[in-house]
């Protein structure tokens, strides 16, 4: 049942909407009226060549670049009228780089965030950081620095991290790009176990089977627009535009 599992214990879970995205950097036009929908407790994968502005898609959504036309709409109310931390508070996200802070331990990685921004005591912060990355199989590293963990269990971490500000969206950038491929598979398990519980997600990435296999819906980018979007069966079977056609004869 959605929302029932303790990964995702955050209330309902809602819809993210993009309209008529654009940005630019100088003369560079990196996304030139991107639309995207994500319905509440669905998994959307964006794919496309390198450079087709999939991580500035995801940098605009969640304000950490202000898109220069268009609207971010939760439940179909804009946000971009609110303070722009708040809209980061309730959006999770893993990086390629897992970015921990190497001096600190796994558990205080996870804590730092609520005892900050939620406002935990110490006590409190940690018995939610053992909680989380119980749900990711990492308790018994809790007193461990990150360098002694293999990059699987970093992201993992990381992902354990993202998760104890109790987002309401979660964004995954590449998550598993730099991982070697044997520790690809746990990481993949841990997103789809989150897509399954009904967590509204973005996950931009290579790994096809998960887009095919996990998400509800692909989006297909190149040169900083959406080209085709639609079903995993429709994307991956019956393509539509040479673009994407080329694309997927290149990766598959
Ligand atoms: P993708 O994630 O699909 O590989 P990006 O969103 O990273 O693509 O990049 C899209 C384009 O935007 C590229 O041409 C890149 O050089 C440019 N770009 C991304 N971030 C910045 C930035 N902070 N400053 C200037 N140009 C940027
Ligand atoms: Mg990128």
């Amino acid at each position: 049942m959605a929302n029932s599992h303790p990964l995702v214990d955050r209330g309902a879970a809602v819809s993210l909407t993009g309209q008529d995205l654009h940005l630019s950097f100088g003369d560079n036009h990196v996304l030139r009226g991107v639309d995207i929908h994500v319905e509440a407790g669905t998994t959307t994968t964006v794919i496309g060549p390198s450079g087709s502005g999939k991580s500035t898609l995801l940098r605009v959504l969640n304000r950490l670049h202000e898109p220069q036309q268009g609207d971010i709409l939760i439940d179909g109310r804009s946000v971009l009228k609110d303070d722009p931390d708040q809209l980061r508070r309730r959006i999770g996200m893993v990086f390629q780089q897992f970015n921990l802070f190497p001096h600190r331990t796994v558990a205080q990685n996870v804590e730092l965030g609520p005892r900050k921004l939620l406002g935990l005591d110490k006590d409190e912060a940690r018995a939610l950081a053992i909680a989380q990355l119980e749900s990711v199989g990492l308790a018994h590293k809790a007193d461990a620095r990150p360098s002694t963990l293999s990059g699987g269990q970093q992201q993992r971490v990381a992902i354990a991290r993202a998760l104890a500000m109790h987002p309401q969206i979660m964004f995954f950038d590449e998550a598993t790009s730099a991982l070697d491929p044997e520790l690809v598979k746990g990481v993949l398990a841990l997103m789809t176990d989150l897509s399954e519980q009904g967590m509204t997600m973005i996950v931009v990435t290579h790994e096809m089977g998960y887009a095919r296999d996990v998400s509800d819906h692909v989006v297909f980018m190149d040169e900083g627009m959406v080209v085709e979007t639609g079903a995993p069966e429709q994307i991956f079977t019956d393509a539509r535009s040479d673009r994407l056609k080329t694309f997927l004869s290149q990766i598959l």
